[in-house]
């Protein structure tokens, strides 16, 4: 998108709340639009948006091959409860294939090079395929979820992935507001929510978190938090 169009948009998406946001999106870009869902709590509040402002966007998933099986749960709830259609993207099997001969099941516990590289083959990877002929995409991401999403705007160009628009609806939104939203409306939720965990990953790499600890810290728990992203989300001077 054109520096002149994304200021456009940016003017008109000022001071409008997350379902207007969601709805205007859906108004100009359509079905060229995806939301990136991987079924945590913000992404379940998008798709209920998306169905309230009866947007076209496409919903989608990455299925890296390790998710709990509560998601597994939660993604035929929203399927079945929205009769949303989800688009499911896979790693390349070469890839998996070459990556568990070289370095086994947990390779991704050996060095944060080795777990970047999982994230590439399982999460990046696919997520280009998912991007590619889209112009836009939306995420649940929120600015309280951590120091790398303090900067991250409500809507940006996402130079990372060919500079289509990246639309983070939710980013001014509190954990109050999402969970008042998800009662209010009645959407489905992922169960592992209420066994203590409030970000929700790949299952090896996702653990629950104690009462008063960082929502986070139960992502690659084993990490410091400048490095607790999975390179879906990659803020560069430009965005
Ligand atoms: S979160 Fe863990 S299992 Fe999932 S892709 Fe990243 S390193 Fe691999």
């Amino acid at each position: 998108m054109q520096g002149a169009q994304l200021e456009t948009l940016l003017r008109g998406a000022e001071g409008r709340s997350a379902l207007e946001i969601v709805r205007l999106i859906g108004e100009r870009f359509g079905e060229r639009a995806g939301l990136a869902c991987s079924f945590g709590a913000e992404d379940v509040v998008l798709v209920d948006l998306l169905c309230r402002a009866g947007a076209r966007s496409r919903v989608f998933a990455i299925e890296t091959g390790r998710l709990h099986e509560a998601t597994y749960e939660a993604m035929d709830r929203i399927r079945e409860h929205y009769g949303t259609q989800i688009d499911v993207y896979y790693p390349r099997h070469e890839d998996v294939e070459r990556m568990l001969a070289l370095g086994g099941p947990y390779s991704f516990r050996k060095s944060l090079e080795a777990r970047h590289e999982c994230c590439r083959v399982r999460k990046v990877e696919p997520l280009e395929r998912a991007l590619s002929g889209l112009a836009a995409w939306m995420t649940g991401l929120r600015r309280e979820q951590s120091v790398t999403r303090a900067a991250v705007e409500t809507i940006e160009r996402d130079e990372a992935h060919n500079g289509i628009v990246k639309i983070n609806p939710l980013i001014d939104w509190t954990s109050d507001q999402v969970w008042d939203y998800i009662r209010e409306h009645k959407v489905p939720y992922n169960r592992l929510h209420d066994e203590g965990f409030p970000s929700i990953g790949c299952e090896p790499c996702t653990r629950a978190v104690a009462p008063g600890e960082h929502p986070r810290a139960g992502r690659w728990w084993w990490e410091s938090p400048e490095h607790k992203e999975c390179g879906l989300h990659v803020q560069t001077e430009s965005s």
